[in-house]
């Protein structure tokens, strides 16, 4: 009998996840990373699973996004949600963990399989035979290249600037009104207007408000390619009102009401619940990106189901390449996980290594992949990323606006959640019996 075997590379969150998923069912490994030999810029502890910025992996509370996502992966095992369990600190609600414990232990876990071969070295062109690659958001540049050249070129991107997405339910629409500037379109626009007094206080707010520090490598392509709505606020009190927030041909369309600014969100296309805010790519901290846009009276209850980045990231234009096994299309073998892939954030770069990893088993043993359905919090990072439109994809993060409505109406916002959640842990353990250990 043929062994069979699986070449991961990159031994991030991802990757590890991957490998634990593979190992534990009897599948030999390959882990490739290219540490401890190199680094990536943003890399520099020799262990696997680094945590390369904020030590916290969010909230645990069932009744949220992560909260989900976090049970879901439980439910499937995932190591690197038992590991950070295990070298957690107090930090409320939130699973936040010692980094430095956590790496070490993440990779004593993985040494400890014997069907797990560690390579230290920088991959840059993918093996023969089935292929994990989890190299994450500073894959080095060779593989870039070698991954440009196996995709469509123009389907790997660089870095992300992308602006909040909001939670139409939380939008006050007795302070906004649905027009298409001059009326040309067909209503996908919420349009927030503001008096010149309010424009004004959340101007100087907006100026003076606390940004990301960039880290070096990050600073020149990122400036390059997108401006941040605070820059270009700099540049004038009126730099915004000539700009994404221009009020021309955006009037009351009952009052006729003109106004002296005017915020538009956009419908994130095939999800109605979201809505992005159009022009605000911005650097500022997400408790700031809170403050100063919850200025905007239509917005002031809003939320912010994601908060707008500017950073270095290396991912695939996943509607137009992945299938929602991971898998690519034009290549059953080649799975692409983490953020890669164009999810967002530790746990859902940890939750695209989980399935990659059980589907790449079951792919070696021709049975039907995994197939979870937007009633999950995975299934519906995994179709939202592998469905949306392929002109305007940006990665995504856990979030209810994805998730599949329920069928039935429900008021209580706390009911709902629960139904939401039974629904998704319902189907999630369904999906793990069929899988099996
Ligand atoms: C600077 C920065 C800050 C971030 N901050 C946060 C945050 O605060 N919260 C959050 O939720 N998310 C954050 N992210 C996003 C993301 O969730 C994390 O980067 C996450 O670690 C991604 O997991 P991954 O497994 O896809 O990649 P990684 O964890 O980065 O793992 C990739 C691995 O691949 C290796 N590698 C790269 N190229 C090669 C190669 N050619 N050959 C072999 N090995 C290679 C790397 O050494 C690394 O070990 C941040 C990203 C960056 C870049």
């Amino acid at each position: 009998m043929t062994t069979k075997k699986v070449s991961v590379i990159g031994a991030g969150l991802a990757g590890c996840e991957a490998s634990y998923q593979l190992a534990k069912r009897g599948i030999e490994v390959d882990l490739y990373d290219i540490k401890p030999t190199k680094f990536t810029p943003a890399h520099s502890n020799s262990n696997f699973a680094e945590i390369v910025c904020s030590n916290s992996l969010k909230s645990t509370d069932l009744n949220t996004a992560s909260g989900l996502l976090k049970k879901e992966l439980e439910l499937f095992d995932s190591l690197i949600l038992k590991t950070a369990y295990n070298c957690s600190v107090p930090a409320g609600n939130a699973l936040a963990v010692d980094r430095e414990k956590f790496a070490e232990e993440v990779t004593n876990t993985i040494k400890s399989f014997k069907n797990i071969n560690f390579i230290s070295k920088e991959v840059t062109s993918l093996p023969e035979g089935v292929v994990i690659v989890a190299t994450g958001p500073l894959t080095t540049n060779d593989l870039s290249n070698h991954l440009k050249s196996i995709l469509d070129s123009d389907t790997l991107y660089f870095y992300d600037a992308s602006s909040p997405i909001i939670d139409f339910s939380t939008i006050d629409m007795t302070n906004a009104y649905v027009k298409d500037r001059y009326d040309k379109g067909s209503g996908d626009y919420i349009n927030c207007p503001m008096t010149k007094e309010e424009y004004l206080t959340f101007y100087n707010e907006l100026i003076n408000a606390k940004r990301v520090e960039l880290k070096d490598f990050e600073k020149k392509e990122i400036f390059e390619g997108c401006m941040p709505v605070e820059i270009m606020a700099t540049r004038g009190e009126d730099s915004l009102r000539f700009g994404p927030l221009k009020p021309v041909g955006l009037d009351h369309p009952i009052t006729k009401q003109k106004y002296y600014a005017v915020v538009q969100l956009r419908k994130e296309d095939n999800v109605n619940s979201l809505y992005n805010m159009v022009g605000f790519q911005t650097n500022l901290t997400f408790g700031e990106q809170k403050r100063v846009f919850s200025l905007i009276p239509a917005l002031k209850n809003a939320t912010f189901v994601k908060y707008g980045v500017m950073h270095r990231n290396t991912f695939i234009n996943a509607p137009k390449l992945l299938r929602n096994t991971f898998q690519l299309k034009n290549n059953e073998k080649i799975f692409i996980s983490g953020q890669l892939s164009g999810v967002e954030g530790y746990m859902e770069s940890t939750m695209s290594g989980l399935i990659s990893g059980i589907n790449a088993y079951l792919y070696l043993n021709e049975k039907p992949l995994l197939n979870l359905s937007s009633k999950t919090m995975t299934g519906a990072i995994i179709n939202y990323i592998t469905t949306c439109e392929a002109k305007k994809f940006q990665p995504m993060n856990a979030n209810f606006g994805i998730v599949s409505p329920l069928s039935e109406r429900i008021k209580d916002d706390k009911l709902k959640k629960q139904k939401i959640v039974d629904r998704a842990l319902e189907e999630v353990n369904n999906q793990i019996k069929s899988v099996g250990e």
